[in-house]
């Protein structure tokens, strides 16, 4: 696949395909998992690596794109994912005490659909085996317009964007 085509299609699971028995995210509760088993949840869409807005009054989140200085726009991942909080002080390390809390993940979020009581989708590198396919579905930001210059933290609002969460092919069944 091809790093700069995030459109290329990558075919969902066979209808009725069990996850590998290694489905570890079903059997053990997000509070109880290992370290390796939290991190591993994390799919690498880098979306919640955006600047955002919360609207105070009805809590909805909207999106920019603007993405974390420290964000690597093809591999959508930190550039320094052990100090991330030295290097962005704003940067929000999750863990099952403050998932609650935030509520700014995006609704593909794997650490978002557990604590919601929801499956992972078939792209998740989990239950595809695949680290492509969570960009091939559409869902990562990887091949997506970013604004990779310095942006004022005034100007920020007018990089407010509406990307579909979904993209059809990703959409579970
Ligand atoms: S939105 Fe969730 S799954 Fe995606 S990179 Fe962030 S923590 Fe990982
Ligand atoms: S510092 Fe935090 S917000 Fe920035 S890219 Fe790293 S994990 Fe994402």
């Amino acid at each position: 696949m091809s790093l700069g085509d995030p459109l290329e299609p990558v075919p969902p699971p066979v209808a009725g395909a069990r996850a590998a028995p290694e489905d570890f995210w079903r059997r053990v509760p997000l509070a109880a998992m290992s370290a390796a088993q939290w991190e591993s949840l994390c799919d690498l869409c880098g979306r919640c690596c955006l600047e955002k807005f919360v609207n105070r009054r009805n809590g909805k989140v909207h999106y920019t794109d603007v993405p974390c200085a420290w964000l690597d726009p093809v591999s959508c991942t930190c550039r320094n994912y052990a100090e991330r909080r030295q290097r962005n002080p704003e940067c929000v390390p999750l863990s099952p005490a403050n998932l609650h809390r935030c509520r700014w993940l995006p609704r593909t979020c794997a650490y978002r659909l557990l604590a919601e009581g929801r499956e992972l989708a078939w792209w998740h590198p989990l239950v595809s085996g695949s680290g492509d396919s969570v960009h091939g579905a559409g869902i990562s930001l990887r091949g997506r317009p970013l604004h990779t210059a310095p942006v004022p933290p005034e100007d920020l609002a007018r990089h407010m964007v509406d990307w579909p969460i979904w993209s059809r092919r990703a959409r579970p069944d």
